[in-house]
């Protein structure tokens, strides 16, 4: 981790970073939902935050 998390915007951009290629991919499936530990906490900050993400 090389940026100091100060917001949420923050928070979300580091795990999308650092989970790209799986983000990318399931994003791209455009099908299902997944339920992965990644996709559940991305999911969880979101919805506390008010933010809207791509399931
Ligand atoms: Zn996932």
């Amino acid at each position: 981790m090389t940026q100091t998390i100060n917001t949420i915007d923050d928070l979300i951009n580091e795990i999308y970073e650092s989970n790209y290629s799986h983000l990318e991919f399931e994003e791209n499936m455009g099908g299902e939902a997944c339920d992965c530990h990644i996709h559940t906490t991305l999911n969880t900050i979101a919805f506390y935050a008010g933010i809207e993400v791509g399931e």
